[in-house]
């Protein structure tokens, strides 16, 4: 049995053909693929989205990215490495940026 699995990432439409043999493999796919359902940034409501990929450190990293704030869709790796599934967003957070109140050296005294 066939379907088309038709999902938005962004302002991008995406259609997954699957083939499933049995009921149970149907739901394990489309489960899976709606995951893949990421219309909007949830941190900043934006559309501008993007599909990343990285490899580091010996680990692979898989998200969906926002342009505007930088926000990220993480997503994780099953166990057995079959497959992905939705973690959460997380905001964009610089890591090399200085604390924002750092105390100044100590006036003359007041
Ligand atoms: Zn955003």
């Amino acid at each position: 049995m066939e379907y088309n699995f038709k999902t938005k990432i962004g302002q991008t439409d995406f259609v997954f053909k699957g083939e499933f043999t049995d009921i149970k493999a149907f739901f394990k796919q489309v489960s899976a693929l709606r995951g893949l359902s990421v219309p909007k940034c949830r941190i900043c409501d934006s559309t501008s989205l993007w599909v990343n990929f990285r490899h580091v450190d010996g680990f692979d990293y898989y998200s969906v990215r926002c342009n505007a704030c930088q926000g990220e869709f993480k997503f994780g790796q099953l166990k057995d490495n079959s497959g992905l599934f939705p973690k959460s967003w997380e905001k964009y957070e610089p890591k090399d940026s200085p604390p924002a109140d750092e105390p100044g050296p100590p006036g003359p005294g007041f």
